[in-house]
C-alpha cells in the first residue's frame, strides 16, 4: 500500500465516524428552531385581538362569569387544531388567531364546542 492510498484510506474511515455525528447535530438544531418557531408564535392575552377575546392560557384564570361551561377550554373547542408539544404544554392553532399558537388548556369568550 502506497501513502496515498493509506491517507485516502484514513480520510474515508474519518469521513464515515463524521457522517452521524453531523446528521445527530443536524437534527438537534432543527429541534431547537421548531421550539424557538412555536414560541415566538404563541398568543398573548395582551395581543390587541386575543385580549379583545379575553384569551387566558389557564382556563381556569377565565373569567367565572363568561366561562359558562366549566371543562371548556381550547382543547376542546371547534376552532382548535392540535399541533405540537412545546415546554411539555400541549399547543394548537386557533382558527381565530391567524397562525398563532394557543396552549390547550387556554380559553378565550369566543370558546364554542368541538363537534
Ligand atoms: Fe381557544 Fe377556541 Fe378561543 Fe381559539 S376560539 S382561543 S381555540 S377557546
Amino acid at each position: 500500500m502506497t501513502p496515498e492510498q493509506s491517507t485516502g484510506r484514513r480520510e474515508f474511515v474519518k469521513g464515515l465516524l463524521l457522517f452521524p455525528l453531523a446528521i445527530l447535530l443536524g437534527r438537534q438544531k432543527s429541534v431547537f428552531a421548531a421550539g424557538d418557531d412555536i414560541g415566538k408564535k404563541l398568543v398573548k392575552g395582551t395581543d390587541p385581538m386575543p385580549s379583545a377575546l379575553k384569551y387566558v392560557d389557564d382556563a381556569k384564570k377565565a373569567p367565572a362569569a363568561m366561562r359558562k361551561d366549566a371543562q371548556s377550554s381550547c382543547q376542546n373547542c371547534a376552532q382548535y387544531t392540535k399541533k405540537a408539544t412545546y415546554k411539555g404544554q400541549e399547543v394548537g392553532m386557533c382558527n381565530l388567531f391567524n397562525g398563532g399558537y394557543v396552549k390547550a388548556n387556554g380559553w378565550c369568550m369566543s370558546w364554542s364546542k368541538k363537534g
